[in-house]
């Protein structure tokens, strides 16, 4: 995999080019990571792109580690919305967003897990940890070795590509109590990879 005019290129790489993402990044110095909370990757990438829909990201990464890009490492997407780090606001001209396949909150109801949407899910893909958000337990959707293993391969290729200095959650940056990338995503082990 490798990076070549502000495209992944890959046998894992697939294309989904958005067309409304028009505007240059001002100063690409962070990621930022998001989970797609869709059905599937391939409707998730396909509505990011889609003319008539209000956000969009460069990645998916789906859950068995293949990759969508939608928008140009070098093109402003819309995904991280009303958003502050430290004195930046409006991170998207900031930032590459990433997304990854994850129902992200579940809900419980007799012992069975189910998406925002209704669809069930299998109990070995759900964990309970705090939502920092509520400050109590909630259940979320686990995120995949394969799916972690091709968001660092990528995160690597960006850095060295880049001068990217963060990898922050959505969570951290938004002003709309965004929640993703939840706490079942590793970011530390993400946010370490800038100090390597
Ligand atoms: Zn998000």
């Amino acid at each position: 995999m490798y990076i070549y005019k502000h495209n992944l290129v890959g046998s894992s790489v697939e294309y989904i080019w958005s067309k409304k993402n028009k505007k240059p990044i001002e100063e690409l110095d962070n990621i930022v990571i998001h989970y797609t909370a869709g059905a599937n990757a391939v409707s998730s990438a396909k509505y990011l792109a889609a003319d008539n829909t209000p956000v969009s990201a460069h990645l998916v990464i789906a859950r068995d580690g293949s990759i969508f890009q939608i928008v140009d490492f070098n093109t402003q997407a819309w995904h991280a919305g009303k958003s502050k780090y430290r004195k930046t606001e409006g991170l998207n001209a900031f930032s590459i967003g990433i997304e990854l396949e994850n129902y992200g909150l579940l809900k419980e109801k007799d012992d069975k897990y189910y998406t925002w949407f209704g669809k069930r899910v299998p109990e070995k893909q759900v964990v309970e940890l705090i939502n920092i958000q509520t400050g109590f337990p909630a259940f979320w959707q686990t995120y995949t070795y394969l799916q972690l293993k091709t968001l660092r391969e990528v995160c690597q290729k960006l850095l060295s590509c880049y001068p990217i200095r963060r990898i922050v959650g959505h969570s951290e940056i938004s002003l709309t109590g965004k929640i993703d990338p939840g706490p079942a995503f590793p970011l530390n082990d993400f946010s370490e990879l800038i100090y390597r």
